[in-house]
């Protein structure tokens, strides 16, 4: 059991294996997390317990996250989130789904945002809005936006030289939101 981090509802163990402790509930056998939390396991008294996530360590509202786009239309991507921070305390991710809108990319009005972000493009956001319908973020500042961008003709990285993004394998040219910390020059 590596997993350390359970949502509520999430399935634990069997009470064969386990017996419910902390913030857990057995129903028929199984056993659920019943909070978000961080997974505790009791090897010598076969006790499961779900430690409490702290509110500081939940996701909020201006955490910054590193994300990998995994979907894109005009006016909306979809980006897997990987890790989230507020200041330098690392967060939980209740899920790993968040939304980005063609608004709140740039600064500047972007009418399409399908050549400025680019499915596997790795992204860094800031939590904008936390909605039972889904997690929004923005990258509206400088050092937001992609942190690395993949050729979308050989999928190589690209470099940036002098505010362009060029792939060195195939020679392309592209456009992307880039952050002020891009990684590869
Ligand atoms: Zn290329």
């Amino acid at each position: 059991m590596t997993k350390d981090v359970v949502i509520p509802g999430e399935f634990l163990a069997y009470e064969e294996e386990f017996l419910e402790g902390k913030n857990t509930i057995n129903t028929n056998g199984k056993i659920y997390s019943t909070t978000l939390g961080k997974l505790e396991v009791d090897e010598k008294n076969r006790l499961i317990n779900v430690k409490n996530a702290r509110d500081i360590d939940k996701l909020k509202v201006g955490a910054v996250i590193i994300g990998k786009v995994s979907f894109a239309k005009d006016n909306v991507v979809s980006i897997k989130m990987v890790e989230a921070y507020s200041g330098k305390t690392k967060l939980i991710l209740p899920s790993t789904s968040a939304f980005l809108k063609v608004s709140s990319v740039s600064t500047s009005y972007i009418e399409s945002m399908k050549q400025y972000l680019k499915i596997g493009d790795i992204v860094k956001a800031v939590v904008s809005e936390i909605k039972p319908f889904g997690i929004q973020l923005r990258t509206n500042d400088p050092e937001l936006g992609v942190v690395k961008a993949y050729c979308s003709k050989c999928r190589a990285p690209m470099h940036l030289s002098q505010d362009k993004l060029q792939c060195l394998s195939c020679g392309s040219v592209e456009i992307r939101k880039i952050s002020t910390e891009y990684e590869v020059k």
